[in-house]
Formats: C-alpha cells, structure tokens, sequence
C-alpha cells in the first residue's frame, strides 16, 4: 500500500499547495486514521491564508472539516473501527479534562480543541490522523448523505452555538446576523428554530443576501448603498436587534453589531479576528449589553445530527460546488471569490 497522499499545504500567508506528503500512521492508542470521503473549505482557511492565524506554520495540512471511512485505529479506540463511516468533527475532545468534563470541548487543555488543520495536520488530504478516535468523531446516520453530515463539521455547529445559543435567542426575537458566509447563514438556519420575529441579514455580497432569504432572513441589507442600523431601528421602535450576530471576523462588523444591539441586548461574537476592535463603551457602558463570544464546542453536533436525521433542518442547500480533490486549488478559487461565483459550501469527493 501507497506511504504518500497528497494534501493542502499550507507554506506562509498567501501559499498553499496540493502536493506529496507521507500518509499519517496512528501514533497514540487512541487514533484513529480516517480515509477523507468528503471534505470542505472554511472561512478560517481563508483567515489562515492571510496570515490571521499565527499557530499555523509552514508545512501544515489545512482543513478541519471531513466525512470519512475509518481505515485504522490505535488500541484504546473503543467505539470506533475500520470501516465505519464517521463525521470527523472540527474540535477534537480528550473527553477527560476539566474543560471536557463541562461540554467546553473547544477549550480542552487535554490535547483537543481546535487542532486539526491548525496545531495538527488536517483533513484537506486524502486520509487524517484523528487523535482521541472515541469522543471526536460521530457517526453517520441512515438516511443523509455525507455532504449533509459534513455541513456538521463545522459550520452547522458553530453558528447555532456561538451565535444562536450565545446570543440567547428567543421566540419573537429580532435578530440581526452580520456576514452571510455559511456561519452567517447557519445562525440564521438555527435561529429560525426559534421563531424570531424577523431576521435581517447583512453582507456587502448581493449573492449572499439572496442565499440569506433562502434560508430564512425576511430582510436583507446591503451596507454599501443602505443603512444597516437605521433598517433594524425602523424594525424595533427604534430600539435595535435583541441579538447581533457577528459572522465576518473584521473589527468593522464587530463595531456594526454593537451599534445595531438594543439596550440590554446580546451581542454574539462568531467571526475569527486577525486584529483588535474597538469597543465603544462611551456608549455601551449604560445600555446592559452583553457581549459573547466564543470558539465552537461541538456539544450541539448529536442535537443537529437528530435534526437532520428528522428532516427539520436542511443541509443540503450549503452545497453550491463540486470537485475531485485534485482540483483542489479550483475549489480554493472558486470558494475565496464567493461574491463572483456565489459558492457557499464547496465539497471535494475524494
Ligand atoms: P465567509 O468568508 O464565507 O463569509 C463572510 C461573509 O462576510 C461574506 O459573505 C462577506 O461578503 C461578508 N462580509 C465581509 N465584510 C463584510 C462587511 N464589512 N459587512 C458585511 N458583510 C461582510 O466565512 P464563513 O465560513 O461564513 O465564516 C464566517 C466567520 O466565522 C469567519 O471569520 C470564520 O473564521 C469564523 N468562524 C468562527 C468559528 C468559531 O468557532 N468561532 C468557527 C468557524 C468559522
Ligand atoms: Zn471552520
């Protein structure tokens, strides 16, 4: 059998390339080495890109997001084994530490978090190496495809927990969702659970904001040529969202979403940042405001699984791009000028 596959690698802001690497062997009792079936891209491998995200360095494998076929497992794996087909989550869990033992898996100091494609080698790649096999890794249902179960690696999660279940959402809430990228639009997705008075969804892309209705935004607004804040006055007596869900990762979103909160409302911070933001709090100090945010747990992923499984949340529709995985430099292009293509979801079949 084959010692090399090929990979995105990661050598400094602005390069990347599908190249050779050896194949990964499982080193800890409880690997597992997962074959990639199905991956995507996020916008952090874009953040990544640019240099936003120091931990990275040269030579890294991108990619935190896969649904695969296990091909081995190290001898402390019990729950998993060769041949089952597993969504293989972006935050990896020890399960033991003490912030696992509370569902904060993202801040396990036990070897987890966000790791792969960040500390570790990732699953942009035709197989990963998946440490702690047991509690970082789910099973596919019957019945769903893998790219839906994909959608859960990552992006399903991290826009209900950072976003919905952070900004405490609540029947006839008005909810304000800034950037309507694929965490924008799973917060309004998972926000929709809820039964929100309205949603309004806020991108500089006009194809991101037709995607946003799909989804379930019954406002949109495009700040180059409207006013957000004077749109979610007009919604709210003049008062502002109850909720502000930041999903962009620049310090000018972070600034919109607390001009758009009302008092004694909920800012949700989801977006990664590469720098710092101001935080007005000349003007926020009076109004109750409280400010969230957050690296994405995964504790929701069973609660998401279910609901795809039942129908009651469509995953699908992420998907807008297909490709082999030796185009994956295509799939880069295609899903880094978003605002041209329309791309949300890019998947690559392996
Ligand atoms: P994306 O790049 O696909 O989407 C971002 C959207 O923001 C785009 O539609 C873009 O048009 C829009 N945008 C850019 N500047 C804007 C502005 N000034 N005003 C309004 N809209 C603007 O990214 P994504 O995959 O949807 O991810 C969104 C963010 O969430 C990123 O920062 C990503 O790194 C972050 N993220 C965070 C976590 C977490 O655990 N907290 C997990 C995954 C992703
Ligand atoms: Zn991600």
């Amino acid at each position: 059998m084959s010692t090399t596959m090929h990979a995105i690698v990661y050598h400094g802001p602005g390069h990347k390339a599908w190249e050779e690497v050896p194949k990964p062997t499982v080193q800890a009792d409880t690997d597992a080495v997962v074959k990639v079936d199905t991956v995507t891209i996020c916008g952090t491998d874009l953040h990544i890109l640019k240099g936003d995200v120091a931990a990275v360095t040269d030579g890294r494998i991108l990619g935190h997001e896969a649904v695969g076929t296990v091909e081995e497992v190290g001898p402390g794996v019990k729950n998993v084994k060769p041949g089952d087909r597993v969504l293989v989550s972006c935050i990896t869990a020890c399960g033991a530490c003490r912030y696992c033992r509370d569902g904060s898996y993202g801040q396990c100091i036990g070897g987890g978090g966000w790791i792969l494609g960040h500390k570790i080698d990732g699953t942009q790649a035709e197989y990963v190496r998946v440490p702690f096999a047991d509690t970082s890794t789910y099973a596919v249902p019957e019945g769903v495809t893998d790219e839906e179960v994909l959608m859960l690696a990552d992006i399903g999660p991290t826009g209900y927990e950072v976003g919905v279940l952070n900004g405490r959402v609540r029947p006839g809430d008005v909810v304000a969702v800034v950037g309507a990228g694929p965490v924008g639009l799973s917060a309004i997705m998972g926000a929709k659970l809820f039964s929100p008075a309205h949603v309004v969804a806020i991108d500089l892309a006009d194809a991101r904001l037709e995607a946003a209705k799909q989804f379930g935004a019954d406002v949109t607004v495009n700040p180059s040529h409207e006013d957000a804040v004077s749109v979610v006055r007009a919604l709210t007596q003049g008062l502002g969202a109850d909720v502000a869900i930041e999903a962009v990762g620049v310090a000018a979103t972070f600034e919109q979403c607390t001009a758009l909160v009302r008092p004694g409302g909920t800012v949700a911070n989801v977006g990664v940042h590469g720098g710092p933001a101001s935080l007005h709090l000349e003007e926020l100090w009076i109004k109750n405001v409280t400010i969230t945010t957050g690296l994405v747990d995964t504790y929701s992923t069973p609660t998401l699984l279910r609901l795809l499984a039942t129908h009651q949340v469509d995953l699908a529709r992420f998907v807008t791009h297909r490709f082999a995985m030796a185009d994956f430099l295509d799939a880069y292009d295609t899903f880094a000028r978003a605002a041209e293509t329309g791309a949300l979801k890019v998947v690559l079949t392996g």
